[in-house]
């Protein structure tokens, strides 16, 4: 199959401000790479793929980023700037897929899904959110009645945000286990990974931390200035130990001494990427049962599972953390996250995509 796969529009691959997207774009492609695809890549200027990647060809597009949409009001309109980089990532992609089977965007965006009902090239959408903003949702909604195989979801619950889809394409996500070094040390401080935003309910992973007197290392592109310095008021000095945004190499290495990893978000989180890398590593993980975590997290296996928003409950279980097995976290990745079986979903679902068109 030769694929044409279109970026997010935030953020350039390597920025951290793609969030999860970003890996999730290498994965995939290294997955389609290794069964023979022919794979090209749409991308805001200064991307870079893996370097294993390199056979995949890199298309850079330069223009203005979209405001993300989990920070705009759910009924907010569409708003495209000045010199859009998604409308030129867009034309740009139209035009490389007229010679392809299949253009698949990774946006999380209006413009890609109107185009689907307004172009003959096939264009599939992986939507790596909840229901975030009124007007996609009604578009998907729109745009499912003619081709209901277009839209493919990371998980189960994250799909349940959109009710008029009857039976969702679930892909999960994928990882490239030689990134990830097995750690098994169980005597580690605490972590949390992600983009530091409302959503993402850092917190309540301080307040755990603070309760246990122990600092809480966090990694991740600081999104919102004002929330970070909030919460790091509101505990002792020090309780938080700020490390950056570090590349996948250099994160795992830290991350993978630590003993648990603490994912607290406050949304519907799609998947979570976070959650598969920690326990790539080793490092079980004790989240809130919302969301994608809560179909990833195998309760009393891989890691715990609290009631949502309740840090007391969070607290009890890092106190028990060391009877999971860090073995157990790597394999579970090893046998339902790996980058060939991610790509093999996204490759059936995609000749699905391919035959509406036929
Ligand atoms: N991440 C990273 N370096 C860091 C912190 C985070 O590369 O120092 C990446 C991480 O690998 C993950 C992404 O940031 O792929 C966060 O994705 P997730 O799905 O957890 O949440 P999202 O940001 O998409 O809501």
């Amino acid at each position: 199959m030769h694929i044409v796969l279109i970026s997010t529009p935030i953020g350039f691959l390597g920025s951290g401000k793609g969030g999860g997207v970003e890996l999730t774009l290498n994965s995939l492609v290294s997955g389609l790479l290794s069964l023979g695809h022919s794979v090209e890549v749409i991308a805001p200027k200064n991307s870079k793929l893996y370097k294993s990647n390199e056979k995949a060809r890199l298309h850079l597009v330069e223009g203005e980023d979209q405001t993300s949409w989990q920070h705009q009001n759910y009924n907010s309109p569409v708003i495209i700037p000045d010199n859009s980089l998604l409308a030129g990532m867009l034309e740009k992609g139209l035009d490389i897929a007229k010679q392809a089977d299949v253009l698949l965007n990774m946006s999380y965006d209006w413009l890609p899904i109107w185009m689907t009902l307004n172009v003959d090239i096939p264009i599939a959408h992986i939507i790596s959110m909840g229901s975030e903003s009124l007007v996609i949702r009604n578009l998907i909604s729109k745009v499912y009645d003619k081709y209901p195989y277009n839209f493919a979801f990371h998980s189960q619950i994250q799909a349940d945000d959109y009710p008029f889809i009857k039976k969702p394409i679930i892909i999960g996500n994928g990882f490239k286990l030689d990134n990830y070094t097995f750690q098994d040390s169980m005597k580690g401080p605490l972590a949390w990974v992600g983009r530091v935003a409302p959503e993402k309910g850092l917190e309540d992973a301080v307040y755990v931390a603070n309760e246990l007197g122990e600092k809480l290392y966090v990694w991740g592109v600081i999104e919102d200035e004002n929330y970070a310095s909030k919460i790091e008021q509101s505990f002792p000095q020090g309780t938080i130990d700020w490390m950056g945004f570090l590349s996948t190499d250099e994160l795992q290495k830290e991350l993978g001494k630590c003993r648990v990893l603490l994912n607290t978000p406050k949304w519907n989180e799609a998947y979570g990427n976070v959650i598969v890398e920690s326990l790539a590593c080793g490092v079980p993980v004790i989240a809130y049962k919302r969301g994608g975590p809560s179909e990833i997290i195998q309760h009393g296996l891989t890691g715990y599972l609290a009631d949502p928003d309740d840090k007391k409950n969070l607290l009890s279980y890092v106190e028990i953390i060391e009877k999971i097995k860090r073995k157990n976290c790597r394999e579970w990745v090893e046998k339902n996250a790996s980058t060939n079986i991610f790509a093999n979903k996204v490759v059936n679902w995609l000749n699905k995509v391919i035959k509406e068109y036929k």
